[in-house]
């Protein structure tokens, strides 16, 4: 089945075809769609509901996105929760750094993250996905996953160069390695989206009747 995900991410969409391999998986940009709709949830289960039911509306009012009825919805909000920042930047993880001022760009969110942390001892940390699978208005399923892990110190700076966002200083103590240092294939293994997205694979199986 044609499965539309709430997302500009185009990493994103290639983490999750790669779970959902029996549906197709569209952006809204694969049919020329600008979506961005204003994140003005507290929690990263309420951003991705809004977003669910925003590009849900979309295909209704539009006629796009389905024939007679829209196509069932897919959407994730998702960030990296630091402990010793109190959770931050949470559900501000692409925005952080950038109140006020320029977006920055991956690579300064990270030497920022790196420099607020300093050489606190507490590195804990967690990558956090919720998901939600919308098939009308009012009805939903949401999973949330998460992947835990450390902040590198900031002597050893940012590793390896796979995936986006935060991977490069997420370190994985079991792997002795980054999130970035992983192939496709092993970090949807055990990411957040990775087991979000099978989880929402497993309501999209048949029932049996
Ligand atoms: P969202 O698109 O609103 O969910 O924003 C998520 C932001 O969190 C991204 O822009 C990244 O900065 C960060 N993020 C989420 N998932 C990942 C991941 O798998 N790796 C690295 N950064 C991530």
């Amino acid at each position: 089945m044609t499965i539309w995900f709430a997302t500009g991410n185009t990493h994103k969409k290639a983490e999750l075809a790669a779970i959902l391999r029996d549906h197709e998986i569209r952006i809204p940009a694969d049919a020329g769609i600008d979506f961005d709709p204003e994140e003005t949830g507290g929690t990263f289960l309420e951003n991705a509901l809004i977003k669910a039911r925003a590009l849900y509306r979309l295909a209704l009012e539009t006629g796009r996105g389905g024939k007679g009825k829209p196509d069932p919805v897919i959407a994730d909000d998702s960030g990296l929760c630091v402990d010793a920042l109190g959770g931050r930047p949470g559900i501000y993880s692409a925005r952080y750094g950038s109140e006020g001022c320029k977006k920055l760009d991956a690579a300064e969110r990270n030497a920022l993250l790196l420099d607020e942390l300093g050489d606190n001892p507490n590195r804990k940390a967690r990558f956090v996905c919720a998901m939600v699978l919308l098939f009308s208005e009012d009805r939903f399923f949401i999973v949330q996953e998460t992947l835990e892990g450390e902040i590198i110190s900031r002597a050893e700076g940012k590793r390896g160069s796979g995936g986006f966002g935060y991977d490069p200083i997420l370190w994985l103590p079991e792997l002795g390695r980054t999130v970035a240092e992983l192939s496709e294939e092993e970090k949807n293994r055990i990411s957040h989206r990775g087991k979000a997205g099978r989880r929402i694979a497993g309501i999209l199986m048949p029932a049996p009747l």
